[in-house]
């Protein structure tokens, strides 16, 4: 048993080692396939790599919506919707209410599919749910510093934080303004 690293990480997508056999991975393009992947030429494993699904809500309570102060980097103190990485056996909804109770103690009910965004560039899809909150109360989790609903005028536009939050929460304000909630698919592609 070796010493505890001083801090942990989520690891990079690309492998290094084979995760069934340990030996190094080289990346080529397999026989039949049409682009690079990481195979391991000891075992026959190719190590196929996907883009990963993030699910979130835009919960609402008399009028306000939600909005959580992250604890975590990336973007340490800056204002988010709930949301986080779908996990394994669970469906887009579930994931989107779990991260919404992690994150700010909430309790929702779940409305329509609101935005898909794809991003490409990070290999990921981002899924909002439009959400009714059932009270008032928050508590927020260890990945929130704080959470609190804002009154629309009130939205820390300049301190949001990412483009999909801000993409998501220019959507709701006006659909909202316009009376009709559609859902909205797009894609968030690099500068
Ligand atoms: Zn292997």
């Amino acid at each position: 048993m070796t010493a505890k690293p001083s801090s942990y990480f989520p690891a990079p997508r690309r492998a290094r080692f084979c995760s069934q056999c340990g030996s190094p991975i080289s990346r080529r393009v397999p026989d039949g396939d049409n682009r690079e992947r990481d195979i391991c030429d000891h075992c026959g494993a190719i190590h196929y790599q996907n883009p990963r699904v993030v699910v979130g809500t835009v919960p609402v309570w008399e009028g306000r919506i939600l909005l959580c102060r992250r604890a975590i980097e990336p973007r340490y103190d800056t204002w988010t919707l709930p949301a986080g990485f779908m996990e394994l056996g669970e469906t887009t909804a579930q994931g989107a209410a779990r991260e919404t109770l992690e994150e700010s103690g909430a309790r929702i009910q779940l409305g329509d599919l609101f935005t898909v965004i794809d991003v490409p560039q990070v290999d990921q899809v981002h899924i909002y749910y439009l959400a009714q909150a059932l009270g008032p109360e928050l508590d927020p989790g260890p990945e929130s510093l704080d959470a609190r609903y804002y009154d629309e005028s009130d939205i820390p536009w300049d301190d949001l934080s990412f483009r999909t939050v801000a993409t998501t929460l220019r959507h709701f304000v006006e659909d909202r303004r316009r009376g009709v909630f559609g859902a909205h698919r797009y894609s968030l592609e690099s500068h």
